[in-house]
């Protein structure tokens, strides 16, 4: 390329060199001095091709931009594409009123664009309470800038699904909020696989796998916060006649409705779980001692009396230990099941204590007749 350039270049100089010095000889008297000629020609052919060649490259170098800058636009619209096919993304302004939603937002959730555009996200919340439960998520993110909780939503069949829901305030150049982007991920398989490893199957309640962790999390509350909790263990008494009396099906009834009866008579902030076979435990926060002892008598009773036909008699015995500073699981546990087996050798259907610094149901029951 630079070769024929100034190949080109010195034979146009030849060239014109030699037309001009003939034309001026004819023109003028005044004979140019050749040197001089011959360099003002060459000075003005340089010019005139760096001048070219700039251009060209100009030219060539604006043409690859170019091709650069519609090679990126399509990959960005490839990507979008990609988002708006696979990502649930919604935009609302700073009320909540969606702007913008991407495909499979509107695939999953059941609604068209048009429809979600006359609407706020607040016809996902299934709970009564929709508007200040939107309200106090984005007054959240506001405040932090982002927010992400795991929500249960409704679609607009009303069919429910679990999401991951993350809420990005979006600022403009002044940093005042105009709206939010909303990012959701599908997480119902593993919400159903985590009831399913936390739940026993025949009564709905906790496994011991789950009561095992509600159990340890307790146990570090009240370490941490110096909070009081109480455990107890509660055994149906000799169930195996049952089984072998009634069949293993009526066996299983019973445990069923035992496990309703406890549910039905506890608070909501207690915790209650199947331990295995025949056995319940509850977990029972800011209870001391006495206090867990006077619902082991309750439920006790309420067992006792309840009809759970064609079974007749059904009672069950009640271990009870609380904790005290120093503890480790192990050893509360421990006391409730020593307590247990207590209340079995004493004669079943009865409520024992672990700590033997308070009198048990029994000596209570004694002492008040005597
Ligand atoms: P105790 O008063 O000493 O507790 O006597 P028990 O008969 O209740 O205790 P034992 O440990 O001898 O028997 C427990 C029985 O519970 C034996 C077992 O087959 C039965 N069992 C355990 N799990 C289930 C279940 O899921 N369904 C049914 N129907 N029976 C069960
Ligand atoms: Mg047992
Ligand atoms: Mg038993």
């Amino acid at each position: 390329m630079g070769f024929k350039y100034l190949a080109s270049c010195f034979l146009l100089l030849l060239i014109s060199q030699s037309v001009l010095a003939y034309e001026f000889s004819l023109m003028t008297e005044i004979t140019l001095h050749p040197f001089f000629f011959l360099v003002s020609v060459a000075l003005i052919i340089l010019a005139l091709g760096t001048m070219a060649r700039t251009l060209n490259l100009l030219r060539s170098r604006g043409h690859k931009q170019l091709r650069q800058l519609k090679r990126e636009r399509q990959k960005t619209q490839r990507h979008l594409a990609i988002i708006d096919k696979h990502v649930l993304m919604v935009n609302t302004d700073q009320d909540g009123k969606v702007t913008k939603a991407s495909s499979a937002f509107c695939g999953h959730t059941g609604y068209t664009i048009k429809q979600l555009k006359s609407l706020t996200l607040e016809c996902l919340i299934p709970e009564s309470n929709r508007s200040s439960i939107l309200n106090k998520r984005y007054q959240e993110a506001s405040q932090k800038g982002f927010v992400s909780v795991e929500v249960q939503e409704k679609n607009a069949f009303g069919g429910l699904y679990w999401v991951k829901l993350q809420i990005e305030a979006q600022y403009d150049r002044n940093g005042s909020i105009i709206g939010f982007t909303e990012i959701r991920e599908d997480i119902s398989t593993q919400k159903k696989l985590e009831e399913l490893w936390m739940t026993d199957q025949l009564t709905g309640l906790y496994n011991r796998a789950r009561l095992d962790e509600l159990f340890e999390t307790e146990l570090r509350r009240a370490r941490r916060y110096g909070s009081q909790f109480s455990i107890l263990l509660l055994d149906i008494d000799h169930f195996k006649q049952i089984n072998d009396q009634y069949g293993h099906l009526t066996g299983d009834d019973v445990l069923f409705s035992v496990a309703d009866l406890l549910k039905k008579n506890i608070r909501d902030v207690d915790v209650l779980g199947r331990w295995g076979g025949e056995e319940f435990m509850l977990i029972l926060p800011n209870t001391n001692q006495s206090e867990a002892l006077t619902l082991a008598e309750k439920l006790r009773q309420l067992i006792q009396t309840h009809s759970f036909t064609p079974v007749k008699n059904v009672t069950a015995s009640f271990g009870v230990s609380s904790y005290i500073a120093g503890i480790d699981a192990e050893e509360l546990f421990k006391k409730a099941d020593e307590a247990l087996y207590r209340a079995k050798a004493k004669g079943r259907n009865r409520s024992e204590l672990g700590m033997q610094s308070l009198p048990s149901s029994n000596e209570r029951h004694s002492d008040q007749s005597a």
